[in-house]
């Protein structure tokens, strides 16, 4: 490889300082699990150990890291201009890289509105929903409809509009005006479906439950995650994403999709709207985006949403949001080095490629010891096990702390298992990866 190993170190910082995100921090202090050094398909630790990833980071590094187009675009950046200011002002790298979002959009999402991740891009699709249909009249759709078991980030709205209890439960009365349709996870009659389950599209019927108990002249939106990630990997049931829009059309109601995770390739098309056929109003990004290698998010949106703010006198500002950090130089660098090592490599259908072989691999796990559903679509795999009784989560966590010792990095939610690879595995790391899980799911009892 490039790069040499990095030298064997042990911390000499405290770890106390660092309050550690999502994570059990007492757990973690007395273990660390600390990455040095990345490239490709693997992380390196900071005593040496290699580790393949099989998450892409979290869900984001999907072509691989230390990729030198990305490297070297933020690295050139950097030296030619630090930061500019995205109020009044702006930078030509801003609207290339806008330009080329929309290329890769589902016809008609040709406009770009940059935030800093996949939580304020959440916020800002609800906030452009909202203020949309008062812009065009509508001030009354106020309402935002989420989904149980729905991830949307961790700022108010998106915790809100979500459907994760733990999420949620801590952190008082949230918005108000927020309803939520059922989630779509259905075991009994979906277990082991390889690719979209069958049995579901009904569900998304509930949506028809909520206009009538809240009237349509009372909803903005609705956002779903097209395949929920973080709350155990939730693949749409056919028909489920279009009787959605359908519903929404009849409705006037907007449909935002959340592709914070399915977004740049993860689904075998650059967005998961354009793998299940049903196009959005509103598409939330981040992640992929940069691979991972700069904070960056966006909205993508349909014209004519847009362009119902642009009217009154043209030395107003339309719309009042944005960030200090929207449309960072270093950001939008990093962008464009991705969009190109993307085209460069098919990147984005390369999941379309794998799928198969990747959903083999990941169904051999059947019959292993408390594995109770397996669910798969793109280069997406989760792999549910059965809860040890008084303990959600923890048998799940020991395989993942399994695996870690063994070298390959997975994730957990619950009792979940979630795969999601970088989009340049090749079959062998397929195999690494699903016989690592197989022997940790036999150790772990
Ligand atoms: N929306 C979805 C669907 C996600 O999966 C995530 C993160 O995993 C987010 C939003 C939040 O993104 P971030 O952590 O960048 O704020």
């Amino acid at each position: 490889t490039a790069n040499p190993l990095p030298s064997q170190r042990t911390m000499s910082s405290s770890l106390d300082a660092y309050w550690m995100p999502f994570t059990a921090n007492r757990q973690f202090k007395k273990a660390p699990r600390l990455l040095a050094r990345a490239e490709g398909m693997h992380y390196w630790t900071d005593d040496g150990r290699q580790i393949l990833d099989g998450v892409a980071g979290l869900w984001c590094v999907n072509a691989g890291h230390a990729r030198p187009k990305i490297v070297q675009a933020i690295q050139a950046q950097a030296a030619q201009m630090d930061y500019a200011p995205p109020f009044q002002m702006a930078h030509p790298q801003a609207f290339e890289l806008a330009d080329r979002l929309a290329k890769l959009a589902p016809p008609g999402l040709n406009r770009v509105f940059f935030t800093n991740s996949g939580s304020e891009s959440v916020e800002t699709a609800l906030k452009i929903a909202i203020a949309y249909q008062r812009a065009r009249g509508e001030g009354t759709r106020t309402r935002l409809i989420g989904r149980e078991r729905g991830y949307h980030g961790v700022n108010f709205g998106g915790i809100s509009v979500g459907g994760i209890v733990a999420n949620r439960k801590a952190f008082g009365t949230l918005l108000a005006g927020v309803d939520h349709i059922r989630h779509t996870h259905d075991p009994a009659r979906n277990a082991f479906s390889v690719g979209q389950p069958e049995h579901g599209a009904d569900l998304a019927d509930d949506l028809e439950r909520l206009v009538a108990l809240h009237d349509a002249s009372t909803i903005a939106a609705v956002i779903v995650e097209p395949v929920a990630g973080s709350t155990g990997v939730l693949i749409p049931p056919q028909g489920y994403l279009q009787r959605l829009r359908d519903i929404c059309d009849r409705h006037g109601i907007l449909l935002i999709f959340d592709e914070v995770i399915t977004g740049f390739g993860r689904t075998g098309q650059p967005f998961a709207a354009q793998t299940f056929g049903v196009t959005p109003d509103l598409i939330t990004t981040a992640k992929g985006i940069t691979n991972g290698a700069v904070p960056m998010g966006a909205v993508l949106v349909k014209q004519a949403i847009h362009d119902t703010f642009m009217n009154g006198p043209e030395h107003l500002i339309e719309l009042f949001h944005g960030y200090t950090y929207s449309a960072h130089p270093l950001a939008c660098a990093a962008g464009l080095g991705t969009l190109d090592t993307y085209a460069d490599e098919g990147l984005l259908t390369q999941a379309g490629e794998l799928q198969g072989y990747f959903a083999e691999a990941v169904h051999s796990l059947r019959g292993c010891a408390h594995v109770i559903d397996i669910r798969n679509i793109g280069l997406v795999g989760g792999i549910e096990l059965a809860p040890r009784p008084g303990e959600p989560g923890k048998r799940a966590f020991d395989v993942f702390l399994d695996c870690y010792e063994r070298g390959v990095l997975i994730r957990t939610t619950g009792d979940t298992i979630a795969l999601s690879p970088p989009l340049i595995i090749e079959r062998g790391q397929i195999d690494q990866i699903v016989d690592t899980l197989r022997g940790a799911i036999n150790r772990v009892a």
